[in-house]
């Protein structure tokens, strides 16, 4: 049996990026339905650390650049969008604290402080008065200097809930048979074809979307463009668990000012009720093929490092491997803006950080205008739950204890 359905937009890959354009096309009337192949934001979205930057890692580089610039309007944005104001309604999304911190040893004052005065800091990071101190480092038993930056936290599960709560009906499991294109009739543009219960399902869309992070890769393969490339960084991310740690939210900054801190702390909250410390950083990076066993070693001693006051003698330490799945530009230059690539009715599209969504959204929406695709005004072929299971949500990492 064949079926044939038409639509505007088909998305594939239910991460942040997927789940935040098809909230916005949606609202901006377009006929838009997902697809996802595992679980929703059960990639890099739940994996990452929520932490909604201004951009203070780039601006420690010295330069004040236009990736500068276009980070440091996201935490309004989304702050916006927190409070039910901005382009989309986030209200449900927990904020896990409303500040971030940086935390550096004392031997580095004299130099932060010729930095936190230079053009591209003024006014983005503020030095925490001791009385001030969250009461985790008021007993802090070495010197140190705490910094509070304009970035904060919010809950991955929580935001990928409330971005799918409202998407009921519009995004799908991809069958495990996966889609492949074919050249429609103008030999131009492609068309989705699925396999799936005994039945082929043709999709024809105005555009089809890919925002699939890692899996981005398969798609353009499967769609053969040619001028899309990707790249991935692998993370050997750690978390510890213990009821009654102090909940902290810290870049630890080593001795230089690399753009990775030596420690990215945040703190969360488990199935059971349990603390989670969220470790990244250089930890994470530099960590990569150590055995759980090494990384484990070597998060202790950076823990022990930072905070020599901490006791965590009863927390249950784990790690897991993940990739960040970014365009590859440049030759395999980072980028450090939102991308996409345009190939006929195929848009790749990478937000290359969370924070960084929002951008990447409206890019993708001015594109659609600029080519004059306009939503349909007529009621299409409506893809429902009988055609394709409803996709299912993912959940925190520490929840699923995934280990290397
Ligand atoms: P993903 O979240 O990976 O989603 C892609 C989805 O596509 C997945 O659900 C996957 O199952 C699905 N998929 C794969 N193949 C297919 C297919 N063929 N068809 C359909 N679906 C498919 N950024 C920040 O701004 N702040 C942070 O604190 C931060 N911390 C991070 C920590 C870590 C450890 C990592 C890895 C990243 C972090 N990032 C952070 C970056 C941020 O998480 C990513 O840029 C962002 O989540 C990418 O979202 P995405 O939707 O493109 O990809």
């Amino acid at each position: 049996m064949i079926l044939r359905y038409s639509t505007d937009i088909v998305i594939f890959g239910g991460g942040i990026a997927g789940l935040w354009v098809l909230n916005s096309l949606r609202n901006a009337g377009y006929q838009t339905v997902l697809f996802e192949k595992d679980s929703l934001g059960g990639g890099q979205t739940m994996a990452s650390q929520g932490i909604i930057h201004g951009g203070l890692k780039y601006a420690l580089q010295g330069a004040l650049s236009s990736a500068t610039e276009a980070i440091a309007d996201m935490p309004s944005r989304w702050r916006a969008c927190l409070d039910g104001s901005g382009e989309l309604d986030l209200r449900g999304t927990q904020i896990l604290s409303d500040h971030y911190y940086m935390w550096s040893n004392a031997s580095l004052r004299s130099r932060l402080k010729t930095f936190l005065g230079s053009k591209s800091l003024r006014g983005r990071v503020e030095a925490v008065a001791t009385d001030r101190y969250p009461p985790f480092f008021q007993n802090a038993t070495v010197s140190g200097s705490l910094y509070q930056l304009p970035d904060f936290v919010v809950d991955s599960e929580s935001l990928v809930k409330t971005l799918a709560s409202k998407q009921r009906g519009a995004a799908f499991s991809l069958p495990e048979s996966g889609v492949s294109f074919e050249h429609s009739s103008n030999q131009e543009d492609r068309v989705a074809v699925f396999t799936h219960r005994g039945r082929k399902i043709y999709i024809r869309a105005k555009r089809f979307i890919f925002t699939a992070g890692e899996g981005n890769e398969s798609l353009i393969r499967a769609a053969n463009l040619s001028n899309a490339k990707t790249q991935t960084r692998p993370l050997n991310m750690v978390y510890l668990k213990q009821r009654d740690l102090p909940k902290i939210y810290v870049h630890c900054i080593g001795d230089s000012f690399s753009l990775t801190p030596r420690l990215t702390v945040t703190s969360h909250q488990d199935a059971i009720g349990e603390t989670v410390w969220y470790l990244g950083g250089e930890i994470a990076e530099c960590g990569v093929g150590n055995t759980e066993a090494e990384q484990v070693a070597a998060a202790k001693a950076a823990i022990k490092k930072e905070f020599p006051w901490l006791d965590c003698s009863s927390a249950e330490w784990r790690c897991f491997t993940i990739n960040r799945a970014e365009a590859n530009i440049n030759n395999n230059h980072r980028p450090d803006e939102a991308f996409f690539l345009k190939d006929r009715n195929i848009l790749v599209a990478w937000p290359t950080k969370l924070t960084l969504t929002p951008a990447l959204a409206e890019q993708i929406l001015q594109n659609l205008i600029a080519d004059k695709i306009c939503p349909s005004t007529k009621d299409m072929d409506r893809i429902s739950e009988a055609d394709f299971e409803a996709a299912r949500l993912g959940d925190s990492y520490w929840n699923l204890e995934k280990s290397a």
